[in-house]
């Protein structure tokens, strides 16, 4: 099934996969994604896998260079992505290019926790098999065909660290659209596939380092969040779930649409932002945190 618990006990969790950029993962800055996220997140998780194989909750992260998949190893993973991400493929490549970053990512977790319907080639590496659920969810999305051509040129466009070249997880994302029922598919051709190499806000870009930081010379602790947007923007999904969990008492948040934003992002950015009264008092707990990882 697909949720989401932010927050949950990190320490089992053990590094599956991140696209694009290396970044840290920073845990305490998990908010709850967007009801958009959940269903395509369900939609790609229950067509890969009907009869359930384990649980994958989601969860935004602006401090997740792009997006990024972790598991216990016993059917439960996480999935951590960045807004901004999201929004720069949705812009970059279409309406549908969150299907190809998601359907990847989910083929990790369906890769640990299920069997493929076809003969998989034992030569190929984990990111090959994802590649291969992910081509299988393709097939049986029934996405519209230039639905389809956005999520494979996402794909191509964003591989992770340990990636193989395209050109061998092409023939791994056919196979398994062709295992799931897929006919023909158009290779995407990668040099044209042109999107934001990380996050791709200035924002982002400063969310893709550590928070926390120390002066280790005069034991003295620092944050690097110094801006109070940068900050709001990292409790904004905390903030809508607030708010839509307590219609009635919204001193913690202001409901109103941010003005200078696409209609169209609204489906992975969170359109609630938090009162300064509440964002000083979060990004207190920020340098809480700070400090606390600093003096350990
Ligand atoms: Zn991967």
């Amino acid at each position: 099934m697909i949720g989401t618990i932010p927050n949950d006990a990190e320490a089992q969790n053990v590094f599956v996969c991140s696209l694009g950029t290396s970044g840290g993962y920073y845990p305490q800055f998990d908010t709850p994604p967007t009801k958009y996220a959940l269903d395509v997140g369900k939609e790609i998780y229950d067509v890969l896998c009907p009869k359930k194989c384990g649980r994958v909750d989601l969860v935004q992260n602006a401090y997740v260079p792009n997006a990024m998949t972790m598991t216990t190893g016993n059917g439960y993973s996480k999935i951590a992505f960045s807004a901004n991400f999201m929004n720069g493929v949705y812009n970059a490549f279409g309406a549908y290019a969150g299907y190809g970053v998601f359907a990847h990512e989910i083929g990790h977790h369906i890769d640990l926790n299920s069997s493929f319907p076809a003969q998989m080639s034992t030569s190929w590496s984990k990111e090959l098999r994802a590649d291969a659920w992910a081509g299988c969810a393709l097939a049986k999305l029934n996405l519209p065909a230039s639905g389809l051509l956005e999520s494979l040129r996402v794909i191509a466009a964003y591989p992770s660290q340990t990636h193989p070249a395209w050109p061998m997880r092409w023939p791994a994302v056919e196979f398994g659209y062709k295992s799931c029922g897929g006919t023909s598919l158009v290779n995407p051709a990668p040099s044209t596939s042109t999107g934001p190499n990380t996050a791709p806000t200035s924002t982002s870009t400063k969310a893709s380092t550590d928070p926390c930081g120390c002066e280790k010379a005069n034991r003295k602790c620092v944050t690097r969040i110094i801006d109070l947007d940068e900050c709001i923007s990292s409790k904004q999904s905390a903030c809508v779930s607030a708010c839509q969990d307590d219609v009635d008492e919204t001193d913690d948040c202001e409901t109103e649409v941010c003005s200078d934003e696409s209609p169209k992002y609204a489906g992975w950015r969170s359109s609630c932002k938090a009162t300064i009264k509440v964002a000083n008092t979060r990004c207190a707990e920020v340098l809480t945190t700070c400090q606390s990882t600093c003096t350990k």
